[in-house]
């Protein structure tokens, strides 16, 4: 029998999202994907598009993702806030096609867990050849949408402030630093040496483990690669509050970068 508390989960999260979508036309809810979760559930794995007001330049396609450790709502639910935001004020994303993927592991975000039911850390399947439905469908969107940026959004329950891996092209670590600097204003930044085993610098990490979510090896140009990571044990509000602001401090900074091209 299923138990109904997961899909509960699952819908009181996305019944908003699909909510806001009838109040703007320039934003899409719909289906990436559905995964077997076993016992006879299926569960979706949803996108949301919302394309920003043009500009004279080909919008910016910026990815981003959360949830991809079921446990770390925060990134989900700053993504909310961030689209309830472009709704009232589509200026804030001017020239840029926002995907959203809030909810990457969708069993383990039912069960409250970071790997998904069948007990695996998705963050180190990606471009493995995983068998993993939850992987196979965001490899699928990454192949289809060849984004210009990708930014994940986590929690760290052993860091005592924010910190961001920056990969690819030189763009990452331009962009990293306008979205730690905002959401510094809500969150300490953590300026250790060291975080979760990288050197790091000012809170800005070079260096990444493999099988981590990331754009197709063969996209060229590469796109530019984010994973902003909050302090998993500060209260979950302050952790949307600072992913919120830095997204904000990152996207409001694209139409500067982009005029450059972001790949290498
Ligand atoms: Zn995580």
């Amino acid at each position: 029998m299923i138990d109904p508390a997961p899909r509960a989960r699952m819908r009181a999260l996305l019944a908003p999202l699909f909510e806001l979508t009838l109040q703007d036309s320039r934003l899409e809810g719909m289906i990436a994907g559905v995964i077997d979760a076993g016992c006879g559930e299926r569960l979706p794995i949803p996108r949301f598009v919302y394309r920003g007001p043009t500009t004279d330049l080909e919008s910016v396609r910026l990815a981003l993702f959360a949830l991809v450790h079921g446990d770390e709502p925060a990134g989900a639910t700053a993504i909310f806030h961030l689209l309830v935001t472009a709704v009232q004020d589509p200026s804030l994303l001017r020239g840029v096609d926002l995907f959203c993927y809030p909810v990457c592991n969708p069993t383990g975000f039912a069960d409250g867990t970071r790997c998904n039911r069948a007990g695996v850390d998705l963050n180190r399947e990606f471009w493995r050849g995983s068998s993993h439905g939850e992987v196979q469908i965001l490899e699928a969107e990454l192949r289809a949408h060849r984004f210009d940026g990708l930014v994940a959004l986590h929690a760290d329950c052993d860091s005592p402030g924010m910190y961001a891996f920056a990969r690819g092209p030189v763009t990452s670590d331009e962009l990293v630093a306008p979205a730690l600097a905002a959401s510094e204003s809500v969150l300490p930044r953590n300026t250790d040496v060291v975080i979760d085993g990288f050197s790091a610098h000012h809170g800005v990490i070079r260096d990444c483990y493999e099988g981590v979510l990331a754009p197709p090896p063969e996209q060229s140009p590469a796109p530019f690669e984010i994973i902003l990571e909050t302090p998993g044990r500060a209260s979950e509000a302050a952790q949307v509050q600072a992913a919120l602001s830095g997204l904000r401090g990152l996207i409001a900074t694209l139409p500067r970068l982009s005029r450059g091209g972001f790949g290498i």
